[in-house]
């Protein structure tokens, strides 16, 4: 009854946002209802992040798909993501050398796509950048 309304539970995420969040309720229902493949995912349901800040954890490297994965050495690959150039490279941390298979070159794609996504997420936070883009 005397519950004030000054605390709001839902305290905006350090990194990302609203975009984040609305991205990963987009990307929660494409998956379920359209099929949507996990690894084509740019949000990730594990860690509620961008793809790219978290592909680093061991959850990220799969065996079984060969994502984040050198065949050749069965060892867990390591990510490097550029957030300036939106590079991103991977690299076995056995061989060093990059592991090119379709299940890395789908894991490149979605961290490239989310290193995009979250500097437009940011861009779309300054009230002066949208005007201007008006
Ligand atoms: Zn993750
Ligand atoms: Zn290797």
């Amino acid at each position: 009854m005397s519950i004030s309304a000054q605390a709001s539970p839902l305290a905006p995420s350090p990194n990302g946002g609203r975009q984040l969040t609305a991205t990963l309720r987009r990307e929660d229902a494409a998956e379920e209802r359209a099929g949507l493949s996990p690894h084509d995912r740019i949000s990730c349901p594990v860690h509620r992040r961008w793809l790219y800040q978290c592909v680093s954890s061991p959850a990220h490297a799969i065996r079984v798909t060969g994502h984040r994965w050198c065949r050749e050495c069965d060892a867990a690959a390591a990510v490097a993501v550029d957030e300036l150039t939106g590079a991103v490279v991977v690299t076995c941390s056995r061989c060093l050398r990059v592991p090119d298979s379709a299940a890395n070159r789908q894991l490149l794609r979605a961290c490239r796509a989310s290193v995009v996504a979250a500097r437009q997420a940011r861009h779309h936070r300054q009230p002066w950048e949208t005007r201007l883009a008006g």
